[in-house]
Order: C-alpha cells, then sequence, then structure tokens
C-alpha cells in the first residue's frame, strides 16, 4: 500500500481498446489498496496531427497559440481514460495541469516546471479518488496555457512523485523497457535490468526517445526511482536509479539523434576571444551548441566546427550569416544531413580502448567520422545521415552478441 504514478504515454491510450486495457492496470493498482495518480499524454499522432492542423491554418502560429491548442491533446486522453474507469465501477477523477497545481514558466513550448502545488490532487486522493492528470502542461503566471515540450509528460509524472514522494513511479510505454538501442530499430537489442540515472540521462540526451531527459534529471534530483514498462505485455521492465551494481556492463547503450546540424566557419582569425563571441552570441538566443571542433591555425586563420538541434538550425543561419564578415572570417557553411551516434557507459571510464572497438565497428563498415566528441560516460561521432542506422546496428553489434554483454 502507498502513493504510485503511472504514467502512460500516447502509443498506450491510442484507442478505445488500448484505453480500456490502461484502466485495467490503474484499477487493479488501485484495488491492491494504493492510492493512485495517473499521468497521461495526447492519444497517438495527436500532438503530431495537431501540429498538421495548426500549419495549414499559419505555419507562423504565436507559441502561445500553439500551446492553447497542443493542451487539448491531453485534455481528451485524461477525460477518456477517466470516463473509462468509471465504467469499470472506480471513483475518478480527471485535473488539467493547472488544476494539478503545476505552476510553470512563460517559456511557451519549452515551459519549466516552477512550482508543482498538489493540494488538490491530495483532496482528491483522500476522497478515494483515481486522480488522471494531463501530462506535458501547466500554467504560467499570467494563467496561460504552456507546455513542457516534446515529450514531456514523463516530466509531468516525475514531479508529482517528487513532491508527493510517491513510493513508486512507472513509466508505461509501448515497449518493455529501455533497451541496449532502439529495440524497433535494432534487432538484437537487449532489455535492461537497471540502468543509473546519468547513463539513462545520457541516452536520453543523445536521442533514445524512451524516457524524455529533463524527467531522468528531475528523477536524479528528487531521487525518485523509475520503472520503464509495458502498457501492453506487463512485463517486468527497467529500473532507472542511483546505483546499480547488478549488471557491470561495459556500454550500457547505443543512441542515435537525426535532428542535427553541422556548421562550419572557415577562416576564421587565429586570434584569442572570437570562439568566446561566436558562442556567446548562439548562447544569447538559447542555442545550445554540441559537438566543437576548431582546427589548427595555419596561415593566420582557422576553422570553427559545431553542432546544433536542427530545430535551431534558422536560428544559428540568422546569427552567424551577418557576423562571419564582421569576424573576418571568409565563409559559413552547413549541413544537415548529418546525425550524431553515440555509445554511452559508466564502464568505460575505466576501460581504455573502448573509442577504438566503436571506431572499428564504423571502418569495418565503411563509415566516415566527420566529427568526435567524449565525456567520462560517452563517446558520440558525427556521420552522415545516410549511414546512421548501419553505424548503430554495427556499433551495437561490436559492444553486444546474443549471450555476452560487453566484455
Ligand atoms: P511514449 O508515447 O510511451 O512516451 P515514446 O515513443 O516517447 O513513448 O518512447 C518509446 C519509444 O522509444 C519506443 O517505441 C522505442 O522505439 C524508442 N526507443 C529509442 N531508443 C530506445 C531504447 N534505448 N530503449 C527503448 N526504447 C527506445
Ligand atoms: N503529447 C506530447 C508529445 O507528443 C507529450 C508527450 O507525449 O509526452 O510530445
Ligand atoms: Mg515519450
Amino acid at each position: 500500500m502507498g502513493l504510485i504514478v503511472q504514467k502512460f504515454g500516447g502509443s498506450s491510450v491510442a484507442n478505445a481498446e488500448r484505453v480500456m486495457n490502461v484502466a485495467d492496470i490503474v484499477t487493479s493498482t488501485y484495488k491492491e489498496g494504493n492510492d493512485v495518480v495517473v499521468v497521461v499524454s495526447a492519444q497517438g499522432d495527436t500532438t503530431d496531427d495537431l501540429i498538421a492542423k495548426a500549419e495549414e491554418i499559419n505555419p507562423g502560429a504565436s507559441k502561445r497559440e500553439m500551446d492553447m491548442l497542443l493542451t487539448a491533446g491531453e485534455q481528451i486522453s485524461a477525460s477518456l481514460l477517466a470516463m473509462a474507469i468509471e465504467k469499470l465501477g472506480y471513483p475518478v477523477v480527471s485535473l488539467l495541469g493547472w488544476q494539478a497545481g503545476f505552476l510553470t514558466s512563460s517559456a511557451y513550448s519549452s515551459a519549466r516546471i516552477k512550482t508543482l502545488r498538489p493540494e488538490r490532487i491530495r483532496k482528491e486522493l483522500d476522497k478515494k479518488h483515481i486522480v488522471v492528470v494531463t501530462g506535458f502542461q501547466g500554467v504560467n503566471r499570467y494563467n496561460d496555457m504552456t507546455t513542457l515540450g516534446r515529450g514531456g509528460s514523463d516530466t509531468s509524472a516525475v514531479a508529482i512523485a517528487a513532491v508527493m514522494r510517491a513510493d513508486r513511479c512507472q513509466i508505461f510505454t509501448d515497449v518493455e523497457g529501455v533497451y541496449t538501442a532502439d529495440p524497433r530499430k535494432v534487432p538484437g537489442a537487449r532489455k535492461l535490468d537497471a540502468i543509473t540515472y546519468d547513463e539513462m540521462l545520457e541516452l536520453a540526451t543523445l536521442g533514445a526517445q524512451v524516457l524524455n531527459n529533463r524527467s531522468v534529471e528531475m528523477a536524479k534530483k528528487y531521487g525518485v526511482e523509475l520503472e520503464v514498462i509495458s502498457s501492453l505485455t506487463r512485463a517486468k521492465g527497467t529500473i532507472v536509479k542511483e546505483d546499480c551494481k547488478m549488471e557491470k556492463m561495459l556500454i550500457s547503450g547505443v543512441a542515435k539523434d537525426d535532428k542535427v546540424a553541422r556548421f562550419s566557419i572557415i577562416g576564421v582569425p587565429d586570434r584569442p576571444g572570437l570562439a568566446f563571441k561566436i558562442f556567446s552570441k548562439l548562447g544569447a538566443k538559447n542555442v545550445n551548441v554540441d559537438i566543437i571542433l576548431q582546427s589548427i591555425g595555419r596561415n593566420g586563420t582557422k576553422d570553427i566546427s559545431f553542432t546544433v538541434a536542427k530545430e535551431h538550425m534558422q536560428t544559428t543561419l540568422d546569427i552567424l550569416t551577418p557576423y562571419v564578415e564582421q569576424l573576418g572570417a571568409t565563409s559559413l557553411v552547413y549541413d544537415d544531413q548529418v546525425a550524431k551516434v553515440s555509445i554511452v557507459g559508466a564502464g568505460m571510464e575505466s576501460h581504455p580502448g573502448v573509442a577504438a572497438q566503436m571506431f572499428e565497428a564504423l571502418f569495418e563498415s565503411n563509415i566516415n567520422i566527420r566529427m568526435i566528441s567524449t565525456s567520462e560516460i560517452k563517446i558520440s561521432v558525427l556521420i552522415d545521415i545516410a549511414d546512421a542506422d548501419r553505424a548503430v546496428t554495427a556499433i551495437h553489434s561490436k559492444f553486444f552478441t546474443p549471450d555476452v554483454v560487453g566484455q
């Protein structure tokens, strides 16, 4: 008996049958004597469909109106799930983000949760209601609807679990847990019993969509243990927590991110301060720069290359195109036909040669590396987008054979 937060993603509530299946999971947990708070995403591809509808009318719609539109998706699934639970004969109430107490910043489309005041949720739980909350949304100080960014329902669930000190936070999805690579793309991918917050955070940031990276960051900060589990098979999932010694793995996963673009500023004068100027201009417009590569100086100039998220490509172009001349550089070139493929694993810190193994896999597949970046627990390479899936498979089979995990 305790307080359990259960989050269901879009595919878990995609149609009437799936909604009834979720109602069954939720009410079974309630029947065991638990208080249950449920967080839902919009049904299936609803969010994408709503974005397409907006684009038909006004591709330049304001972010405020986009948030007003997109929050409707979660309202539909929350009310439908509540109706399904009512049908099974259990007391239930559905709440929008603001009713559940989500106060956010005003950054429409990527708002941050400032505070969560769960008084209403508590009141409803005291009345023995199952509480269904719309994920992905909140309200800012002007009482306007905001969204937390794509995949943000995971963060809504973790926030509730953290603030209400839930005994369990279960993230139900359409795969059986966190795998060593996307199980839909890499046939040999295997399910992990457990993974650390740090490794999961890297995997999520580097493209493993199964958990939103901000939710993992928050789970780590507040010590919320997560269980990633399938709403369809209900088989034992993956636990995300601080420390997991059960599996000593060299590498915990391979991830791909094809939503990146590479920029190069050619012929930058080889003087101190120019990198500072370039990157602070980008930083001022909230453009996050990832891999950075600077060539050695020759003839008094150097080239600076870096990657940004594709969604920031236009902003980067707008900032740098007029600036190149001012810098005294020769030209600006960019390429959005690239992808970042990464390996993540706490074990690599103490094992030399991991990078060599990764590069060997790419070499054997005749895949050219354009940029490399490393940290204690990850190695990323930038390659042509056309090679990305092949690269993930080749790297994955270098580190994971059907019977042997890592080394
Ligand atoms: P939800 O709608 O439940 O939030 P998402 O589509 O956001 O689900 O995330 C689940 C998907 O993440 C899976 O269907 C899978 O294809 C993808 N995925 C990518 N990398 C991984 C990984 N390493 N482990 C598990 N799933 C992954
Ligand atoms: N419905 C939102 C999205 O598609 C939020 C979520 O699924 O977590 O991004
Ligand atoms: Mg998701």
